[in-house]
């Protein structure tokens, strides 16, 4: 069996390892990643937030991404039956991003692995993390090697980013249940050729299809389109049993997915999930830190997971070379609060979703600009900002708007 060693050990490629070995390398630290995987490979959360962009950017990785020729995301779309709702980047309350990108996920991580790798960081793929050993802040990992073997590695810091594998969580049992009710989703990627023109085929919309039920249309560049429904479990047990013919009925029940997506030809047989929103009962200890999904999932409805994964991997790579520079870290404050108070506002407008308090506010016809700008900025993940009332004062604003709607109309 073989002995590796190294500064940090990455587990996981996806995008909170990448920008975090990203940065790790481009100070000079010693980074190993071990990916479960080989790339590329399908994973879910497609629509990005302009807040990734500057990840992207301090990682020196936006012009591996650019060069992929993604669909431009400068927006996204709310729509029901009659009432339809559009923010534009553009009027961001928060400066930053206005921009960013709707990807094909096995292609987007796999040009983040690439990029890493072209930086001259390690990744070794289809080696799967089986077991990890703490002795004060050092570890030795057990690797199961693609062709069966067993490895080790010793390091001197472990970063967690192995998204819904959650290998520290789990050998640590510290699984926190979501406090979220349990939602599912049925998804997949089609052929779109009944694609409207323009602006309106290339944003991303979502769909409402019930208060609690709702789809993502999120169009790709190369002409196919991710289509996905979310809701409670009970929802999907009425439309058939196998999974085309469950989606092909749930599309053809609403006004808004019925014409565009009949008779629609799928690139792969409909995936479900359930279970994903999970939380943790910590963020880091002496020899480690979660980054990403590792962490806390929310819900997809706002897109807010891989702006958190790349978030918490900037955030960790950079106290993990304080650390290793011998200087003190107070990750309490500088990473833990941090990221809970993004994912605190995210969950407020989760919560207000799902209440249907925003569904109120989006569609309401006379929506003051400036909230809408407030909100236009939290949408695209601006989640950390204190002058923005929308951030800071999230559920109480959220709730009392929504009651100033009700007594309006
Ligand atoms: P991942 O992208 O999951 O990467 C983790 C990597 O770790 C994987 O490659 C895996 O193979 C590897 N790994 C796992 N176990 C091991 C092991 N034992 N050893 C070694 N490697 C291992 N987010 C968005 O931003 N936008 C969206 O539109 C969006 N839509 C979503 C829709 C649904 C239905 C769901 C459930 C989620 C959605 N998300 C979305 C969330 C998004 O999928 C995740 O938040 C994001 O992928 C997290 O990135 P990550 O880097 O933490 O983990």
């Amino acid at each position: 069996m073989s002995i590796l060693s190294t500064d940090v050990l990455v587990i996981g490629a996806g995008p909170a390892g990448a920008i975090a070995a990203a940065l790790l390398k481009k100070a000079g630290v010693n980074v190993l990643v071990v990916e479960k995987q080989k790339f590329p490979r399908f994973v879910i959360g497609e629509s990005l937030l302009p807040r990734c962009m500057m990840h992207l950017e301090e990682a020196e990785l936006l012009e591996d991404v650019t060069a992929m020729n993604f669909q431009k995301k400068y927006g996204a779309k709310f729509v029901t039956e009659t009432d339809s709702c559009d923010f534009n980047f553009s009027e961001n309350f928060t400066p930053g991003w206005t921009w960013t990108w709707q990807v094909q996920r096995a292609d987007f991580d796999h040009c983040l692995a690439k990029g890493i790798e072209k930086k001259g960081v390690k990744i070794m793929h289809e080696t799967s993390v089986e077991n990890v050993v703490f002795d004060g802040p050092n570890s030795t990992t057990e690797l199961k090697l693609q062709n069966g073997e067993t490895a080790s590695v010793k390091a001197k810091f472990i970063i967690d980013a192995s998204g819904y594998g959650r290998v520290i969580p789990r050998l640590l049992k510290l699984d926190k249940p979501s406090d979220l009710k349990p939602r599912n989703t049925l998804f997949t990627h089609v052929i779109d050729t009944k694609r409207p023109e323009g602006i309106e085929g290339n944003r991303i919309t979502v769909v409402v299809v019930e208060q609690e039920i709702w789809c993502w249309i999120i169009p790709f560049s190369d002409g196919s389109t991710s289509v996905g429904f979310v809701g409670y479990p009970e929802f999907f047990e009425k439309w058939g049993n196998a999974p085309e013919e469950k989606i092909r009925a749930i599309l053809a029940s609403h006004p808004k997915t019925k014409d565009r997506f009949a008779n629609v030809e799928m690139k792969f047989e409909p995936k479900s999930i359930g279970g994903y929103s999970i939380g943790t009962t910590k963020f880091f200890d002496e020899g480690f830190v979660l980054c990403g999904n590792a962490t806390e999932f929310l819900d997809p409805v706002f897109s807010s997971g891989v702006t958190f994964a790349m978030e918490s991997g900037s955030i960790a790579a950079k106290l993990t070379i304080k650390k290793l520079k011998g200087e003190t870290v107070d990750w309490d404050t500088d990473y833990v609060k941090h990221m809970e108070k993004g994912i605190d506002t995210f969950r407020a407008y989760v919560e207000g979703w799902y209440n249907g308090d925003l569904h109120k506010i989006f569609f309401s016809k006379d929506i003051n600009e400036d909230i809408k700008r407030q909100i236009c900025s939290v949408l695209a993940g601006y989640v950390w900002d204190d002058t923005n009332p929308f951030v800071v004062r999230k559920s109480r604003i959220i709730k009392t708007l929504a009651k100033v709607i009700d007594l309006q109309e």
